[in-house]
């Protein structure tokens, strides 16, 4: 659903100014406190040894900053970053090609790697922890495999999925780090770093409502910025303010806590199709028209984390506070039974 306004999932328009506003090094990377102390610790150990970094996993919901780790874990290091993703890599012999290509401590990076196909993923197993792969030469009678030695690099994965992995792959990530949202303060300070860059006149008021409406979110707080300040640049004077960045995302349907029409429009279904009570994620997905996957790693999470939904052993549960939110009765006997 790329028209989302507030879609986490990159589009083209992001792809471009994403590059200018990443940050390059771990002191530049705001919040995830957790991780940029481990991936700290980690980097330092494997420098003073003069080896290659352990593989590392990141996972969490889209636009968290994943990528953004990758490429930070590659110029703390001070070596090269090639990219990929599962679904670009088709067969065994397309990895292992990627494979040989890297120098001495490159870290290779593989978004979304729980599409990797099963051959592809096989020839990790070596690569991953032999940095070894075994090739087969010849045909029929004739064939024999031979092993080919690899530079010692670094794999970077990242996942919206770690459910999704299978175990052998899971298990031969060292580091295993799950990206959390962020909270205002925390995006407002990427905003207003973003609006430094691309030259945006912006007060703090300004940068915290646009902060409060990102979904706890850092690719949305970005693409939100430059959406106010069309309407900044339009229909003011230039400078975004609270009142401008309220006006602005009242109009872009974004509401105070970040909630677009796909996400009302799901919490108005639990209420108002099921009464509220408990609902099955297959069942809730089929009523809102979306695939159960994009419900669970996208929708969910941010959902959960508010307070708005409550996963129980009987199925997804709107809660109280969501109903306060969109002024709606809350059905307290139902929800006593
Ligand atoms: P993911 O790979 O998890 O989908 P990205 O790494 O592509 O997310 O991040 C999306 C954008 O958000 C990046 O271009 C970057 O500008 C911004 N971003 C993400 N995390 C941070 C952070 N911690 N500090 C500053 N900017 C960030």
């Amino acid at each position: 659903m790329l028209d989302r306004m507030i879609s986490t999932e990159l589009v083209e328009e992001d792809i471009t100014i994403e590059n200018h506003l990443r940050p390059q090094k771990l002191d530049d990377y705001i919040g995830q406190e957790k991780v940029k102390q481990n991936l700290k610790i980690f980097i330092e150990a494997a420098k003073s040894r003069g080896e290659s970094l352990d593989h590392v996993l990141f996972y969490g919901p889209p636009g968290l900053g994943k990528t953004t780790l990758a490429g930070i874990v590659a110029n703390e290091m001070g070596v090269h970053l090639k990219v990929t993703s599962g679904p670009a890599i088709e067969k065994p012999g397309e990895i292992a090609a990627l494979l040989n290509n890297l120098q001495e401590g490159d870290v290779l990076f593989i978004d979304e790697i729980h599409r990797l196909n099963r051959q592809v993923e096989e020839v990790l197993y070596p690569a991953m922890e032999d940095y070894a792969i075994d090739i087969l030469v010849g045909k029929g009678q004739a064939a024999r495999s031979i092993r080919l030695e690899l530079p010692k690099f670094t794999l970077v994965g990242a996942t919206t999925r770690a459910g999704m992995l299978t175990a052998p792959l899971r298990d031969r990530f060292g580091v295993v780090n799950r990206l959390e949202f962020y909270n205002s303060k925390e995006l407002q300070t990427i905003i207003e770093h973003s609006a430094q860059v691309l030259e945006i006149e912006i007060d703090e008021d300004g940068a915290l409502e646009i902060a409060r409406r990102s979904r706890g979110t850092p690719r949305l707080a970005n693409r939100l910025l430059k959406r106010v300040r069309d309407f900044a640049q339009v229909q003011y004077e230039g400078k975004i303010t609270l009142e401008v960045a309220v006006d602005a995302l009242d109009r872009l349907d974004v509401d105070r806590l970040g909630l677009d029409r796909t996400d009302r429009q799901l919490l108005h279904t639990m209420m108002d199709t099921f009464g509220g009570r408990p609902v099955g994620l297959d069942t809730l997905a089929a009523a809102v028209g979306e695939d159960s996957g994009t419900i669970e790693d996208v929708y969910e999470p941010y959902l959960i984390q508010n307070g708005l939904i409550q996963r129980t052993p009987r199925g997804r549960m709107v809660t109280k506070h969501a109903y306060e939110h969109f002024g709606v009765p809350f059905p307290e006997d139902e929800n006593e039974k």
